[in-house]
């Protein structure tokens, strides 16, 4: 089982009923203390997101679903000119409580899959709190585009010089000869002076 390390975004549970299907809703402003997201965008630390959580008792913890808004910012993949992209996100995930979880696991001892899945469950903590981070990274990290551009026809950074293609001159080009080339021709030569 999961160490369970103190809660980084936590919520307390206080006023849900143990009963199963007792369930309650919360609407939360959450400050993100680590950004969320990829190499490439994230939502950043410090921002406020506002979420929409229900939290239903079940026999082996609590069922909690979470739903909201962000914005990740980054970089365009092919000129780095900062981008930001806005997304809805909603996941459920079940919270179980320790005890429960340790009978799970020793029943599902023998299927590798099942317990390796449940050995990385999320857990309530003891104080009848939950920790709601890994729930959110779960819900936002899928949201997040793999690659952003600024525009889809983006034609990124002049190899040579750097500049953005889109804000130079049409046709912006540099006229060089191809040190590739110019290896090529001395080779073509040389050839030349053996075949004599
Ligand atoms: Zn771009
Ligand atoms: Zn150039």
């Amino acid at each position: 089982m999961k160490q369970v390390n103190k809660a980084v975004i936590p919520l307390e549970l206080t006023g849900l009923g143990s009963a199963e299907g007792d369930s309650k809703t919360w609407q939360l402003k959450v400050t993100l203390p680590t950004a969320i997201g990829t190499v490439d965008m994230t939502v950043p630390a410090g921002k406020t997101l506002d979420l929409q959580v229900l939290a239903v008792a079940i026999s082996e913890g609590v069922s909690l679903s979470v739903s909201g808004a962000a914005r990740a910012e980054g970089f365009c993949v092919r000129c780095l000119q900062p981008v930001d992209k806005s997304f809805d996100f909603s996941l459920s995930r079940v919270y179980y409580y320790p005890e429960e979880l340790a009978h799970l696991l020793n029943e599902v001892s023998g299927d590798s899959n099942v317990y390796a899945d449940l050995d990385e469950a999320y857990q309530v903590q003891p104080d009848s709190r939950v920790d709601l981070e890994p729930l959110l990274i779960d819900a936002i990290v899928p949201q997040i585009p793999y690659s952003v551009l600024c525009s889809p026809d983006c034609p990124g950074l002049c190899p040579d010089c750097g500049i953005m293609l889109a804000r130079a001159e049409a046709g912006h080009h540099h006229e060089k000869i191809d040190p590739r080339w110019s290896a090529l021709v001395d080779l073509v030569k040389e050839q030349g002076k053996k075949d004599e």
